[in-house]
């Protein structure tokens, strides 16, 4: 399997009547399993990822059932776990095929203890890309005998296709001008809150440039010493899918940052590509979030929005998931809404609370035109 062309945009003739009239299937809370909860709502509502295992393309070239030793694989385990989300005519379903195989996914996961929603959406897409790097190392085995060439297996797979992206470091001499370029590929973007109010702050936060001074200073191979520098991150590759964290908890102990970041429903990246990149203007619509409600990553709680394969917003709460309106000012509307059928006993008016404690962030790309 070479090159996988992406399915970006919803077929509904694939999904089940229930997935396209009604709400996504709600989930049972199978003891702290929020948190796993709210990462599945959001992959299963990822378009590439949900039309590539609607259509089985992982399990039909994958060894894990076939082979003489049939074992758990995590990208089969995920596969089937999305279409029967889609094409079921369910409304509530538990999702404990992935509960019990938890430690194949993350291995210090423990059943029923509570986990970092991001940290586990990290380790799903990595176990999925990493079986797919397995598989493909195993076709060049096989077909080596029959005359394959030598040359290395790279490390392209559909997982990197979807929310694969890469980030450029330059580092500009301030004595002689000569650059130094360092790419790093991504899967998502974490992102510190810490002192902005917005999306839009925190990235320019992330891609301003750094003057290394002082202590900090730069060993430049033309001038062959310690030299004033200026550092700067840039995008050279735009992911289809852009997972962004915002980052809430400050190190393992650290404490939560409940600050209010607003965000909008479309994000442009133009103004944080590199210069050389082909793609200037990437546009994202935002069609999933991840919340977290409480003071520590270990307790509190978890939800998700997303947006269906017909274009509604729902707010998914482990076993309910229900419309909500999604508009320019929607999430003040989501979250009164909230109030009257969840009643937490909060003391800040309870759009504000939710509002603020946004984690995750997932866009879909808007497609090139
Ligand atoms: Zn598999
Ligand atoms: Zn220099």
């Amino acid at each position: 399997m070479g090159f996988v062309e992406l399915q970006m945009t919803w077929q509904p003739s694939l999904l089940s009547e229930k997935r396209k009239k009604g709400p996504p299937l709600g989930l049972r809370n199978l003891g702290n399993s929020c948190y796993l909860n709210s990462v599945l709502q959001c992959l299963t509502y990822t378009p590439p990822l949900a039309n590539f295992c609607l259509r089985s393309q992982h399990s039909s070239s994958c060894d894990a059932s076939a082979s003489k030793k049939p074992r758990d694989c995590p990208f089969c385990i995920l596969e089937a776990w999305i279409a029967r989300s889609l094409t079921l005519d369910l409304t509530l379903d538990s999702p404990s095929k992935i509960q019990s195989c938890i430690k194949i996914f993350a291995e210090h996961f423990r059943f029923g203890r509570q986990e970092d929603a991001h940290e586990f959406l990290r380790y799903v897409i990595d176990a999925c890309h990493n079986t797919c790097l397995r598989l493909k190392k195993l076709r060049r085995k096989g077909s080596e005998g029959v005359g394959g060439g030598g040359e290395a297996v790279n490390g392209n797979t559909v997982v990197k296709e979807i929310f694969g992206g890469a980030l450029q470091s330059q580092v500009k001499c301030l004595g002689c001008g000569g650059e130094s370029n360092k790419v790093d590929e991504i899967m998502d973007i974490s992102l510190d809150i810490l002192n902005s109010g917005s999306l839009k702050e925190a990235m320019h936060k992330f891609f301003k440039p750094e003057v290394l001074d002082g202590n900090n200073k730069y060993k430049c191979d033309n001038c062959k010493k310690l030299v004033a520098a200026r550092k700067q991150l840039s995008i050279c590759q735009a992911p289809n899918i852009l997972v962004i964290q915002l980052k809430r908890f400050e190190g393992i102990l650290g404490a939560k940052i409940d600050r209010l970041i607003t965000f909008d429903e479309v994000l442009i990246l133009s103004t944080f590509m590199s210069k050389a990149s082909q793609d200037p203007h990437p546009v994202y619509n935002l069609f999933g979030t991840i919340v977290h409600s409480g003071y520590s990553p270990e307790s509190g709680h978890y939800y998700a929005y997303i947006k269906d394969a017909m274009g509604r917003w729902y707010c998914c709460n482990d076993s309910l998931s229900h419309f909500q309106p999604y508009r320019r000012s929607c999430l003040r509307i989501i979250y009164s809404s909230l109030v009257l059928t969840k009643g937490q006993g909060l003391t800040v008016p309870l759009f504000l609370q939710m509002e603020l404690n946004h984690m995750i962030l997932m866009e879909v790309r808007h497609p090139k035109s």
